[in-house]
């Protein structure tokens, strides 16, 4: 049986570090794979992981029909990895799961789970509720402890609550474990 994979974290945990690791480990073996990165702007066919990693990806916006994408590719792909899942909507969640259960490929989603008001996003909302298996990567917190919150932080490094659930500049989010998302010391410039 296929499976739905979801591998959540908050950023900087390494997410996509993993992905390519898995990704290479199956080339190895002759497996053959797709990668996906879900994009707001059309324009990234490149993961690249911050330690140095990089694989070509087929960008995928909110329009297109994933289902339909890999029903062209279903004998000849056994692994498909999704980076940045949590811009992905409902429907291609579905979709998704449609991919696994019916053309019986293995889906391994990459994704962060909330934003920084700490709020599901919807595709994380409904991998958690659809996935067999959920994993979660740590990354830590400046004190040490497990990062479970982005804090987004404005140009005083102060910690803002308020604004549009997506920004994707990624110097603006800082991991922060539960007790500094609430008490968050200002990043001194
Ligand atoms: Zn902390």
């Amino acid at each position: 049986m296929a499976k739905l994979y979801y591998f959540t974290s908050t950023m900087n945990a390494g997410k996509t570090t993993q992905l390519l690791q898995f990704n290479y480990n199956c080339i190895k073996k002759n497996i053959n794979t797709l990668t996906f990165i879900s994009t707001l702007k059309n324009k990234k066919n490149c993961i690249r992981s911050r330690v140095g990693l990089k694989n070509l990806a087929i960008p995928i916006n909110n329009k297109i029909n994933i289902y339909k994408y890999i029903e062209k590719y279903k004998h000849m792909t056994k692994y498909i990895f999704i980076d940045e899942v949590q811009f992905l909507t409902k429907k291609q969640i579905y979709e998704i799961i449609t991919i696994v259960d019916k053309l019986k490929i293995n889906v391994i989603t990459y994704g962060l789970k909330t934003d920084f008001k700490l709020k599901l996003f919807t595709a994380s909302k409904y991998l958690i509720s659809l996935s067999d298996k959920i994993f979660e990567i740590e990354a830590l917190c400046k004190c040490g402890k497990k990062a479970i919150a982005n804090a987004r932080i404005n140009k005083f490094g102060k910690k803002i609550t308020q604004g549009k659930q997506i920004n994707l500049n990624k110097k603006i989010y800082i991991p922060t474990c539960r007790y500094h998302y609430f008490n968050f010391i200002d990043k001194k410039k």
